[in-house]
């Protein structure tokens, strides 16, 4: 067997493993705080720190690699537009079809006495959840929850002023933005600066073999989170009172996965989608197995410029800056979610309301980092944004959707964030692809 076939093999068993696992060992046996069970423990310390350790180098390291090949500025300048367009018209895709299903379908109308009880136990249900809950109180309190405080907040991290400090956080869009600059300056500088792009060119080959040896732990990683997630949710919850939502987020995904991004990608490239949804296949489980779109970044590079056939100029460069922007799984996600709240609490989105969703929605995509339940938090944009224009309309303070009703959902929260962490990654390695016409390694017609 081929190493990649036994790898994708040792995946898939540790997925399915993983949930039989959790289901039918851990569920109902967590305890407290299942924050601290091991299985946690053992699948960040093997799996995810390992990942994670790696972005900042690999970020750097490709997105001035992939900025010295490709040189000239005007290039550039194509390349960054057409990817910027296909971000913002892939996720402003994503929410509409979101949207189009939630108010379709309505999974917020429920039998009196369960709304009854969804609402009345959420307050108590965020609260559990300490870390979510910090970081919503965070979010809050630095006012990035508004959308303007959102905005600043992603154009400081465009602007860094201290690029140590950005890397040093794990800010990946300031190092992609010095990254930028840096390459370009490599490659301006012509023979002067020439050793220094051979320099990277090894750095990179080199990180992306440490990048090797890591995939090698994503079987016993996603076994172990995933066990995680099913020990502590229980997969009974699919079948529960948000069974309704999960099956709309999960629809929505779907549609969005594998009919529109399949059909931009054969639009645009003429190849077939299908393929190389099979050629990115181990990013795709690992994104669902991490929840994560960052800690999967090492092994989407690697599958889009190994098996995937996308050119180092364009992945080096889209995938690191789409793992951190172009979240398609989590606008759509974060339409359902908000406008099946509402709908929960009895309140009817009008369309203009309905409009002011999908907008924040895909800025709330945007500024959510690629980690698990980031879009959970940055939607509290889209809640305070729609409020303040029922507000607008005169509807009185305590009617609005109170903040603690993201309670409601924060349960089944992990099971939803898998499959559209899946769909982010898939909607990166797309555009990869889709870029890599514009910016082939080799002259057109020999690449991709
Ligand atoms: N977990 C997602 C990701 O990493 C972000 C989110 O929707 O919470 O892409």
């Amino acid at each position: 067997m081929k190493h990649g076939n036994l790898l994708t093999l040792l995946i898939v068993i540790g997925l399915v493993g993983g949930a039989l696992f959790g289901q039918y060992a851990l569920f109902g046996s967590m305890g407290e705080h299942p924050n601290a069970h091991w299985t946690k423990q053992a699948g960040d310390l093997i799996l995810i720190r390992p990942l994670y350790v790696m972005i900042i180098p690999l970020v750097f390291v490709s997105v001035v690699m992939g900025m010295t090949s490709i040189g000239d500025p005007s290039k550039l300048g194509v390349v960054g537009t057409s990817t910027v367009v296909y971000y913002l018209v892939t996720m402003l895709i994503a929410v509409t079809i979101g949207a189009i299903l939630v108010t379709t379908f309505r999974p917020g109308d429920l039998p009196a006495d369960i709304q009854a009880k969804l609402i009345g136990d959420s307050q108590a249900d965020l609260a559990q959840d300490e870390t979510l809950s910090q970081n919503i109180q965070d979010a809050k309190d630095t006012g990035q929850s508004q959308l303007g405080g959102a905005w600043m907040n992603i154009l400081r991290q465009l602007i860094p002023k201290n690029i140590i400090e950005e890397m040093g956080q794990g800010r990946t869009l300031g190092v992609i933005v010095f990254a930028l600059l840096f390459g370009l300056a490599i490659a301006a500088g012509g023979e002067a600066t020439r050793p220094v792009a051979v320099l990277f060119e090894g750095l990179f080959a080199a990180v992306m073999k440490l990048v090797m040896w890591v995939i090698w732990l994503t079987p016993i990683g996603v076994f172990l989170l995933v066990s995680w997630t099913v020990g502590k949710v229980g997969l009974k919850e699919l079948v529960g009172p948000l069974s309704k939502y999960i099956v709309i987020v999960i629809m929505g995904l779907a549609i969005h996965g594998l009919v529109v991004l399949p059909a931009v990608l054969y639009l645009c490239t003429r190849r077939n989608p299908f393929r190389y949804l099979w050629q990115m296949r181990r990013a795709l489980m690992t994104a669902f197995g991490t929840d994560s779109s960052a800690a999967t970044l090492p092994v989407t590079i690697e599958s889009a410029e190994g098996p995937g056939g996308c050119s180092k100029r364009a992945a080096n460069f889209v995938l690191p800056l789409g793992a951190t922007v172009n979240m398609d799984g989590t606008a759509l996600y974060e339409a359902v979610a908000v406008v099946f709240l509402f709908q929960l609490w009895g309140i009817d989105l009008s369309f203009g309301e309905l409009v002011i969703v999908v907008i924040t929605a895909t800025l709330a995509a945007v500024g959510a980092a690629g980690i698990p339940s980031a879009g959970t938090v940055t939607m509290l944009i889209v809640i305070l944004a729609v409020n303040s224009g029922l507000r607008g309309q005169g509807m009185a303070e305590e009617d609005l959707l109170p903040e603690y009703a993201i309670g409601v959902i924060i349960g089944v929260d992990r099971i939803v964030d898998m499959c559209r962490t899946t769909v982010n990654v898939w909607g990166d390695a797309v555009g990869a692809k889709i870029i890599s016409r514009l910016a082939p390694d080799e002259p057109p017609g020999k690449t991709a």
